[in-house]
């Protein structure tokens, strides 16, 4: 650090805080945001809501309490006869910025208040008294830590950018900077912390938005193709007569989606590599038969099958659909998990570890402890969308590899199927099964609850069964059962007296909610009060209501998994959500909720509602964050990325080139633990 010019020991201690050790730190330490200066305006020309930028003299400061700990500041500023006010809320510390009489510069967004102008939290920039305003000129702003100004921190960055950008080497050879139209790094650079205009400043962003999703899609396609190299399993041909035996067992005719779906797996698995598919599709589109014909296919192979579920009560829905079906075969079926007794447990693992059984249903929990299969052929992941590459790779074993199917709980955008599953082939289920109805959702206050509750025990008369959901008032589980008995009760002595309730909750002992679900699937209870276990997967055609209270505080992609539970069978679905929309966020989901029942659409709407950092944060799937670009924001060069990474993988599978020897570099520092590339390249 002591090599740049103006920094000794004691300021290269104060960058050292902001990770900046090198002078290659400095170079790739990008402004967190820039002051666009090249709209800078006379205050008598500012229009409404356009943001611009405006230099003047401070005339009056003015700081009050407005209640207790909340402050205003007011800075008038004068530029010859016309006056804008600055306003700060609650950041007291912006008054010593100011003196009387200073010259600064600000930036934001006007607002008309009667003959005035006022800016709220405008970005401001001191000017010493013979600066002339920086003019047309678009200023980097950096990350500071104490001891160092915004001003000096330009001035190292500028120094650094003049000395050391020349030695940093170019990771593209020429001829791909070209065909992608790309800037080159050197430009890149500086156009980023010495931007002269907008639409330099957005090549050079641009520029590095691609370079980091480009080494993400390098990764993960390499990651894809040294599996294949690294891994053997078994292969699994899916014979005529095999084919035509299980498709034989399925109660109905499967639909062109599930079609497809299989013959991507029956391709996958008479392969020598495992399958690596991600099989998604929307809540009922039919995903289970899906697994369930590729399990079959391993068991017809005198292979060991596996499905894990999240949740107790649907790994037993899944071993209650699988007896069904499998009435009149021999395949062994057995549970496993984490409520069996001791000695149950011991044999069931003795089972499975000798080949007694067939097809082991499961909760990821349990499953995930290391379970010794006889001989595994094949894995299922239910209902799952935090079940990242991380985790995927956590259930590797030694010796010849099962296959993966993983099935994912909700639709996922499109930009993180390509990312967080980039390793994995995709097949999709785009439509539901015949005959399945719509369902009418409702967002309701209270005035209408009575009419609803009419509705409600109408329909329940005419044959049909419903829910009630409560929701998970918060961690706490002893609110959470008082939230749903309390509403069990209300309702049992009340508005559905007549009718046979049941209730399901987290607290409850698996035998209990086993016999509470078994109870609702027979019709034996009509009516269901529940918290959000019933969200997954559960699956009860003849239930068509649905009640959803608080719903304010459920997650889009959560209400979408609720209706789905009453979106199964030949009668119309009806739902009404009883709300109280604190925020325009809730409303917001709310009315996108109450919009469409598209899983896809809503899902979309969701990741742009929430940004990327939320539910598919990368962090959570054993992927390094990204730096600069936003999966929301970027789809687009995302696509473009993928597209050339696979382009050039297929060519090059190591990147082997010596043209491609830095690109190459750059994918392993970055990737390579994360991904486990280690012996790539
Ligand atoms: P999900 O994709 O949400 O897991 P499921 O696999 O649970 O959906 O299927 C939803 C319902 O649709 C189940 O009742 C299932 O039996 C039924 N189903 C699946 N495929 C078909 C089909 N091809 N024709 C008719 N019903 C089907
Ligand atoms: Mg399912």
């Amino acid at each position: 650090m002591h090599l740049l010019a103006g920094v000794g020991p004691a300021r290269g201690k104060q960058l050292q805080r902001l990770g900046l050790n090198f002078a290659r730190d400095i170079l790739f330490f990008f402004p967190r945001d820039y002051q666009d200066m090249s709209v800078l305006q006379s205050i008598d020309t500012l229009q409404d809501n356009q943001p611009a930028s405006i230099c003047g003299t401070v005339e009056e400061i003015d700081l009050r309490n407005t209640g207790v700990g909340r402050t205003m500041l007011g800075v008038l500023i004068r530029q010859e006869t016309h006056y804008l006010r600055a306003l700060w809320f609650n950041q007291p510390y912006m008054r010593d910025k100011f003196t009387i009489g200073g010259r600064v510069m600000l930036s934001g967004t006007p607002k008309a208040k009667g003959p005035r102008w006022e800016m709220t939290h405008p970005r401001v920039e001191m000017l010493s008294a013979g600066d002339e305003p920086p003019s047309g000129k678009i200023l980097p702003i950096y990350a500071l830590t104490e001891g160092i100004s915004q001003g000096l921190m330009r001035r190292i960055v500028a120094g650094t950018v003049a000395v050391y950008l020349e030695c940093l080497e170019e990771v593209f050879p020429e001829e791909f900077l070209e065909q992608h139209q790309l800037l080159g790094i050197h430009e890149t650079l500086d156009h980023i912390h010495r931007p002269v205009e907008r639409a330099q400043l957005e090549r050079a962003q641009h520029r590095l938005i691609y370079q980091e999703l480009l080494v993400m899609q390098l990764a993960l396609a390499q990651r894809r193709a040294h599996h294949r190299h690294a891994s053997r399993a078994p292969r699994l041909e899916a014979t005529a007569k095999i084919d035509a035996r299980i498709k034989r067992l399925f109660p109905f005719q499967l639909t062109p989606g599930q079609l497809a779906a299989i013959d991507d797996i029956r391709a996958d698995l008479v392969r020598k590599y495992p399958m690596n598919r991600l099989l998604q599709g929307d809540v009922g589109s039919g995903k289970t038969v899906v697994a369930e014909y590729a399990m079959l296919l391993a068991v017809a192979h005198g292979k060991q099958a596996t499905i894990m579920a999240p949740t107790e009560v649907l790994a037993r829905q899944h071993v209650h659909t699988l007896r069904n079906n499998l009435q009149e075969s021999r395949v062994r079926i057995g549970l496993l998990t984490g409520s069996l007794k001791p000695a149950e447990r011991r044999t069931t693992l003795a089972a499975i570890a000798s080949g007694e059984l067939d097809l082991v249903v499961g909760t990821h929990a349990v499953l995930q402890e290391s379970v010794e299969f006889k001989d595994l052929g094949l894995v299922v992941i239910d209902e799952q969308h935090k079940f990242g590459v991380k985790q995927r790779m956590a259930l590797r074993q030694a010796g010849p590899q099962p296959h993966y199917l993983v099935m994912t709980a909700t639709p996922i955008p499109r930009t993180v199927t390509m990312s967080l599953y980039g390793d994995l082939d995709v097949s999709t289920l785009h439509e539901t099964p015949p005959g399945r109805q719509n369902v009418h959702t409702y967002l309701s206050d209270e005035s209408q609850r009575d009419k609803w509750w009419d509705f409600f025990r109408k329909k329940l008369l005419e044959g049909r069964q419903g829910y009630v959901i409560t929701p998970l008032v918060d961690d706490s589980s002893t609110l959470e059962l008082t939230s749903v008995t309390e509403a069990f009760e209300h309702l049992a002595n009340g508005r559905l007296e007549a009718f046979r309730l049941d209730l399901v909750h987290g607290r409850q002992s698996p035998e209990e909610k086993d016999a509470a679900m078994d109870a609702f699937r027979t019709g034996e209870t009509q009516v269901l009060v529940a918290t959000s276990v019933v969200e997954v997967g559960v699956d009860v055609p003849n239930a068509t209501l649905m009640t959803i209270e608080n719903g304010e505080r459920f997650g889009l992609a959560q209400l979408h998994q609720l209706r789905g539970r009453i979106s199964r069978g030949v009668h119309p679905g009806y739902l009404c959500v009883f709300a109280e929309p604190g925020s325009d966020d809730s409303q917001q989901r709310l009315d996108a909720f109450c919009h469409t029942t598209d899983g896809f659409e809503l899902a979309e709407l969701d990741f742009q509602m929430r940004g990327p950092g939320d539910l598919f944060g990368a962090q959570q799937h054993g992927l390094p964050p990204l730096r600069i670009a936003d999966l929301n924001r970027d789809a687009e060069v995302l696509t473009r990325a993928r597209t050339d990474a696979l382009d050039l993988i297929e060519r090059d599978p190591e990147l082997a080139a010596p043209a491609y020897r830095r690109l190459q570099r750059m994918v392993r520092v970055r990737y390579g633990e994360a991904l486990d590339l280690g012996d790539v390249g």
